[in-house]
């Protein structure tokens, strides 16, 4: 989740409070994809976030609110491609067209 602005859409500052506790915090760059990454980065990169996320306090609160505003980045355990598997396809996925078989993309 790292930080970022988070839009109204969102919900209030109270339902938001796990937010503070996100083990993330100061560490954007590990959960969103610089410009042109390379698909072996983006593995390297999304693996050391995984292993922050699963030391998270709030990783359940952070996966839902990631799957059901189909947000960009890693978020609560959750590559893209595994929340697009999940049912919670983001707009325009970055990297699941490059990773998934022909045919795979829903
Ligand atoms: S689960 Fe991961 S992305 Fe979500 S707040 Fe925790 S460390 Fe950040």
């Amino acid at each position: 989740m790292a930080a970022v602005h988070l839009p109204s859409t969102f919900g209030s500052s109270e339902e938001l409070t796990w937010m503070a506790e996100a083990a993330c915090r100061g560490r954007t760059s590990l959960f969103f994809p610089p410009r042109a990454e390379r698909p072996q980065a983006r593995e390297r990169r999304e693996a050391l976030a995984r292993v922050v996320c699963r030391a998270c306090d709030v990783l359940g609160p952070c996966r839902e609110l990631a799957r059901s505003n189909h947000e960009y980045g890693f978020w609560g355990g959750e590559s893209e491609e595994e929340r697009h598997l999940a049912g919670y396809t983001v707009a325009a996925p970055i990297g699941i067209r490059a990773r998934m078989p022909f045919g795979a993309n829903g």
